[in-house]
Protein backbone atom coordinates (compact mmCIF):
# COMPACT_ATOMS: atom_id res chain seq x y z
CA UNK A 1 0.00 0.00 0.00
CA UNK A 2 1.47 3.51 -0.97
CA UNK A 3 1.44 5.83 1.29
CA UNK A 4 -1.10 7.92 -0.03
CA UNK A 5 -3.69 5.26 0.40
CA UNK A 6 -3.34 4.92 4.24
CA UNK A 7 -6.80 5.31 5.75
CA UNK A 8 -6.45 8.35 8.43
CA UNK A 9 -8.64 8.59 11.54
CA UNK A 10 -11.33 11.06 10.59
CA UNK A 11 -10.31 11.49 7.05
CA UNK A 12 -14.07 11.04 5.39
CA UNK A 13 -15.44 13.80 8.34
CA UNK A 14 -13.81 16.01 5.61
CA UNK A 15 -16.71 15.57 3.24
CA UNK A 16 -20.16 16.73 3.88
CA UNK A 17 -21.82 13.92 1.72
CA UNK A 18 -19.21 11.13 3.09
CA UNK A 19 -22.71 9.43 4.85
CA UNK A 20 -25.02 9.43 1.76
CA UNK A 21 -22.44 8.51 -0.28
CA UNK A 22 -22.64 5.21 1.25
CA UNK A 23 -25.95 4.77 0.16
CA UNK A 24 -25.40 2.71 -3.14
CA UNK A 25 -28.49 3.35 -5.50
CA UNK A 26 -27.97 7.30 -4.95
CA UNK A 27 -26.14 8.57 -7.69
CA UNK A 28 -24.82 11.49 -6.55
CA UNK A 29 -22.56 12.77 -9.40
CA UNK A 30 -25.96 12.82 -11.38
CA UNK A 31 -27.56 14.90 -8.39
CA UNK A 32 -24.85 17.04 -8.24
CA UNK A 33 -25.46 17.79 -12.64
CA UNK A 34 -29.13 18.14 -12.14
CA UNK A 35 -30.65 21.36 -12.90
CA UNK A 36 -34.08 21.86 -10.25
CA UNK A 37 -37.05 23.95 -10.08
CA UNK A 38 -38.35 24.95 -6.51
CA UNK A 39 -42.23 26.51 -7.12
CA UNK A 40 -43.18 28.41 -3.72
CA UNK A 41 -40.48 29.49 -1.28
CA UNK A 42 -42.82 29.40 1.59
CA UNK A 43 -43.29 26.01 4.37
CA UNK A 44 -42.55 23.65 1.80
CA UNK A 45 -40.05 25.05 -0.33
CA UNK A 46 -37.81 26.12 3.11
CA UNK A 47 -38.02 22.28 3.82
CA UNK A 48 -37.46 21.17 0.12
CA UNK A 49 -34.26 23.65 -0.80
CA UNK A 50 -32.43 22.84 2.16
CA UNK A 51 -33.51 19.22 1.63
CA UNK A 52 -31.82 18.95 -1.94
CA UNK A 53 -29.18 21.59 -0.57
CA UNK A 54 -28.10 18.70 2.22
CA UNK A 55 -28.46 15.98 -0.44
CA UNK A 56 -26.01 17.43 -2.67
CA UNK A 57 -28.28 19.13 -5.47
CA UNK A 58 -26.06 22.31 -6.60
CA UNK A 59 -28.28 23.72 -9.12
CA UNK A 60 -31.61 24.92 -7.44
CA UNK A 61 -33.80 27.48 -8.94
CA UNK A 62 -36.53 29.16 -7.03
CA UNK A 63 -39.91 30.64 -7.85
CA UNK A 64 -41.94 33.35 -5.69
CA UNK A 65 -44.02 36.34 -5.62
CA UNK A 66 -44.58 36.58 -2.17
CA UNK A 67 -43.14 38.49 0.77
CA UNK A 68 -42.00 37.34 4.09
CA UNK A 69 -44.57 37.97 6.81
CA UNK A 70 -44.39 36.78 10.28
CA UNK A 71 -46.75 34.44 10.32
CA UNK A 72 -44.46 32.02 7.78
CA UNK A 73 -41.80 31.77 11.03
CA UNK A 74 -43.43 28.77 12.26
CA UNK A 75 -42.86 26.60 9.51
CA UNK A 76 -39.76 28.12 7.46
CA UNK A 77 -36.86 27.26 9.06
CA UNK A 78 -34.76 29.57 6.95
CA UNK A 79 -36.45 32.97 7.46
CA UNK A 80 -35.48 34.92 10.34
CA UNK A 81 -37.79 37.79 12.46
CA UNK A 82 -35.95 40.26 11.13
CA UNK A 83 -36.70 38.99 7.06
CA UNK A 84 -40.23 40.18 7.89
CA UNK A 85 -40.27 43.41 9.49
CA UNK A 86 -38.27 43.97 6.63
CA UNK A 87 -40.94 42.27 4.52
CA UNK A 88 -38.27 40.99 2.52
CA UNK A 89 -38.45 38.42 -0.47
CA UNK A 90 -39.47 35.48 0.02
CA UNK A 91 -37.49 33.82 -3.18
CA UNK A 92 -34.85 35.91 -2.49
CA UNK A 93 -33.94 35.05 1.36
CA UNK A 94 -34.25 31.44 0.25
CA UNK A 95 -31.96 31.70 -1.93
CA UNK A 96 -29.82 33.80 0.45
CA UNK A 97 -30.08 30.93 2.92
CA UNK A 98 -29.58 27.57 1.15
CA UNK A 99 -26.23 28.98 -0.21
CA UNK A 100 -25.10 29.63 3.63
CA UNK A 101 -25.83 25.55 3.92
CA UNK A 102 -23.41 24.86 1.15
CA UNK A 103 -21.07 28.12 -0.52
CA UNK A 104 -20.81 25.29 -3.71
CA UNK A 105 -24.25 25.66 -4.52
CA UNK A 106 -25.90 27.72 -7.54
CA UNK A 107 -29.25 29.10 -6.75
CA UNK A 108 -31.06 31.58 -9.24
CA UNK A 109 -34.54 33.08 -8.04
CA UNK A 110 -37.34 34.78 -9.61
CA UNK A 111 -39.97 37.44 -7.82
CA UNK A 112 -42.96 36.98 -9.61
CA UNK A 113 -45.80 34.53 -10.49
CA UNK A 114 -44.67 31.36 -12.60
CA UNK A 115 -47.26 31.92 -15.19
CA UNK A 116 -45.27 35.53 -16.26
CA UNK A 117 -42.00 33.72 -17.08
CA UNK A 118 -41.19 32.85 -20.27
CA UNK A 119 -43.86 30.07 -21.59
CA UNK A 120 -40.56 27.77 -22.13
CA UNK A 121 -39.10 28.48 -19.16
CA UNK A 122 -39.88 25.23 -17.42
CA UNK A 123 -37.68 22.98 -20.41
CA UNK A 124 -34.45 23.84 -18.80
CA UNK A 125 -35.12 21.63 -15.62
CA UNK A 126 -34.24 17.93 -14.79
CA UNK A 127 -37.42 17.86 -12.47
CA UNK A 128 -39.35 20.20 -10.73
CA UNK A 129 -40.69 20.35 -7.18
CA UNK A 130 -44.09 21.75 -6.50
CA UNK A 131 -44.24 23.97 -3.02
CA UNK A 132 -47.27 25.52 -3.90
CA UNK A 133 -51.00 26.73 -2.02
CA UNK A 134 -51.98 28.09 -5.42
CA UNK A 135 -54.18 26.08 -7.62
CA UNK A 136 -53.47 28.05 -10.54
CA UNK A 137 -49.86 27.90 -10.29
CA UNK A 138 -50.17 24.40 -9.41
CA UNK A 139 -52.58 23.27 -13.18
CA UNK A 140 -49.76 25.29 -14.88
CA UNK A 141 -46.51 23.93 -13.75
CA UNK A 142 -48.56 20.39 -14.29
CA UNK A 143 -49.33 20.84 -17.48
CA UNK A 144 -46.38 22.74 -18.64
CA UNK A 145 -44.06 20.05 -16.91
CA UNK A 146 -46.09 17.30 -18.28
CA UNK A 147 -45.65 18.63 -22.02
CA UNK A 148 -42.44 18.84 -22.02
CA UNK A 149 -41.93 15.58 -20.40
CA UNK A 150 -40.47 16.80 -17.19
CA UNK A 151 -40.62 15.27 -13.86
CA UNK A 152 -42.84 17.19 -11.26
CA UNK A 153 -42.93 16.08 -7.64
CA UNK A 154 -45.93 18.09 -6.48
CA UNK A 155 -46.78 18.43 -2.59
CA UNK A 156 -49.13 19.64 0.00
CA UNK A 157 -50.39 19.93 3.74
CA UNK A 158 -53.47 20.38 5.21
CA UNK A 159 -53.73 20.19 8.84
CA UNK A 160 -51.97 17.27 9.63
CA UNK A 161 -52.10 15.97 6.75
CA UNK A 162 -50.35 15.70 2.99
CA UNK A 163 -49.94 14.54 -0.14
CA UNK A 164 -47.05 13.92 -2.60
CA UNK A 165 -47.78 12.90 -6.31
CA UNK A 166 -45.51 11.73 -8.70
CA UNK A 167 -46.08 12.87 -12.00
CA UNK A 168 -43.85 10.99 -14.22
CA UNK A 169 -44.66 11.78 -18.15
CA UNK A 170 -45.38 10.04 -19.91
CA UNK A 171 -46.14 6.54 -17.90
CA UNK A 172 -47.96 8.08 -14.94
CA UNK A 173 -51.20 10.25 -14.80
CA UNK A 174 -50.89 13.98 -13.85
CA UNK A 175 -52.11 16.08 -11.72
CA UNK A 176 -55.05 17.50 -13.39
CA UNK A 177 -56.24 13.42 -14.12
CA UNK A 178 -56.74 13.40 -10.22
CA UNK A 179 -59.22 16.02 -9.83
CA UNK A 180 -62.96 16.17 -9.48
CA UNK A 181 -65.93 17.78 -10.32
CA UNK A 182 -65.70 20.12 -7.09
CA UNK A 183 -62.54 20.85 -7.97
CA UNK A 184 -63.37 22.15 -11.25
CA UNK A 185 -67.07 23.66 -9.91
CA UNK A 186 -64.20 25.75 -7.42
CA UNK A 187 -62.12 27.03 -10.02
CA UNK A 188 -65.25 28.21 -12.20
CA UNK A 189 -66.55 30.17 -9.47
CA UNK A 190 -63.46 32.03 -8.50
CA UNK A 191 -63.92 33.41 -12.16
CA UNK A 192 -67.76 33.41 -12.35
CA UNK A 193 -67.19 35.70 -9.29
CA UNK A 194 -63.91 37.88 -10.59
CA UNK A 195 -64.81 38.43 -14.34
CA UNK A 196 -61.49 39.67 -14.43
CA UNK A 197 -58.63 38.57 -14.44
CA UNK A 198 -56.27 41.52 -12.21
CA UNK A 199 -58.85 40.88 -9.39
CA UNK A 200 -57.51 39.50 -6.27
CA UNK A 201 -59.11 36.29 -5.20
CA UNK A 202 -59.91 36.21 -1.44
CA UNK A 203 -58.53 32.82 -0.30
CA UNK A 204 -58.80 31.45 3.16
CA UNK A 205 -55.71 30.34 5.44
CA UNK A 206 -55.63 27.30 5.94
CA UNK A 207 -54.29 25.30 8.92
CA UNK A 208 -50.82 23.93 8.97
CA UNK A 209 -47.73 22.65 11.39
CA UNK A 210 -44.42 22.52 10.61
CA UNK A 211 -44.22 18.50 11.56
CA UNK A 212 -46.27 17.90 8.17
CA UNK A 213 -44.71 20.16 6.40
CA UNK A 214 -41.27 18.29 6.78
CA UNK A 215 -42.23 14.42 6.32
CA UNK A 216 -44.37 15.97 2.82
CA UNK A 217 -40.99 17.76 1.88
CA UNK A 218 -38.62 15.26 2.72
CA UNK A 219 -40.89 12.29 0.81
CA UNK A 220 -40.84 14.89 -2.16
CA UNK A 221 -37.15 14.98 -2.29
CA UNK A 222 -36.90 11.49 -1.47
CA UNK A 223 -38.54 10.67 -4.58
CA UNK A 224 -36.83 13.00 -6.58
CA UNK A 225 -33.31 11.71 -5.61
CA UNK A 226 -35.58 8.49 -6.86
CA UNK A 227 -35.95 9.76 -10.40
CA UNK A 228 -32.87 11.32 -11.11
CA UNK A 229 -30.91 8.34 -9.98
CA UNK A 230 -32.92 6.36 -12.16
CA UNK A 231 -34.56 4.48 -9.74
CA UNK A 232 -38.20 4.25 -10.94
CA UNK A 233 -39.13 1.02 -9.56
CA UNK A 234 -38.95 2.36 -5.78
CA UNK A 235 -40.76 5.13 -6.55
CA UNK A 236 -44.51 5.81 -5.31
CA UNK A 237 -46.75 5.28 -7.57
CA UNK A 238 -48.39 7.69 -8.11
CA UNK A 239 -49.58 9.88 -4.61
CA UNK A 240 -48.87 9.19 -1.19
CA UNK A 241 -51.43 10.29 1.41
CA UNK A 242 -50.56 11.06 4.98
CA UNK A 243 -52.26 11.41 7.82
CA UNK A 244 -50.86 11.84 10.87
CA UNK A 245 -53.07 12.37 13.21
CA UNK A 246 -54.23 8.97 12.24
CA UNK A 247 -51.37 7.48 11.84
CA UNK A 248 -51.98 6.88 7.85
CA UNK A 249 -49.58 6.46 5.65
CA UNK A 250 -50.84 5.51 1.85
CA UNK A 251 -49.72 4.71 -1.64
CA UNK A 252 -52.41 5.43 -3.55
CA UNK A 253 -52.92 5.20 -7.97
CA UNK A 254 -54.15 7.73 -9.80
CA UNK A 255 -55.68 6.59 -13.02
CA UNK A 256 -54.74 8.32 -16.50
CA UNK A 257 -57.69 10.43 -17.16
CA UNK A 258 -58.41 10.09 -20.76
CA UNK A 259 -60.74 13.31 -21.18
CA UNK A 260 -57.65 15.09 -19.56
CA UNK A 261 -56.44 17.67 -21.62
CA UNK A 262 -52.78 17.33 -20.95
CA UNK A 263 -52.75 14.13 -22.59
CA UNK A 264 -54.08 15.37 -25.64
CA UNK A 265 -51.07 17.23 -26.54
CA UNK A 266 -48.60 15.25 -24.79
CA UNK A 267 -45.36 14.53 -26.54
CA UNK A 268 -45.45 11.06 -27.96
CA UNK A 269 -41.93 9.94 -26.30
CA UNK A 270 -40.41 11.07 -22.69
CA UNK A 271 -38.18 14.05 -22.60
CA UNK A 272 -34.78 13.07 -24.32
CA UNK A 273 -31.87 11.56 -21.55
CA UNK A 274 -29.25 14.70 -21.63
CA UNK A 275 -25.84 13.28 -22.13
CA UNK A 276 -23.89 14.02 -18.62
CA UNK A 277 -20.26 14.04 -18.35
ZN1 LIG B 1 -53.89 14.39 -16.73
Amino acid sequence: MTANKVLKVGMHDEDMFDREKRIPWIKFNLLQKSKVLVVGAGALGNEVGKNLVLSGFKNISIVDMDKIVKSNLSRCALFRIEDAEKGLLKAEVLARELKKLDKTVRVSWYSKPIQELPEDFLKEFDIIFGCLDNIMARLYINSHAYYYGIPLVDGGTLGTSGKVQVVLPPRTACIECGMNKTHFKNLEQIFSCSGREDVTIYSPKLPAEITTTAVISALQVLSGIKIISKQYDSLPYNLIYYDGYRNVFEVLEVPLNSHCPNHITQPTKPKKEKKRK
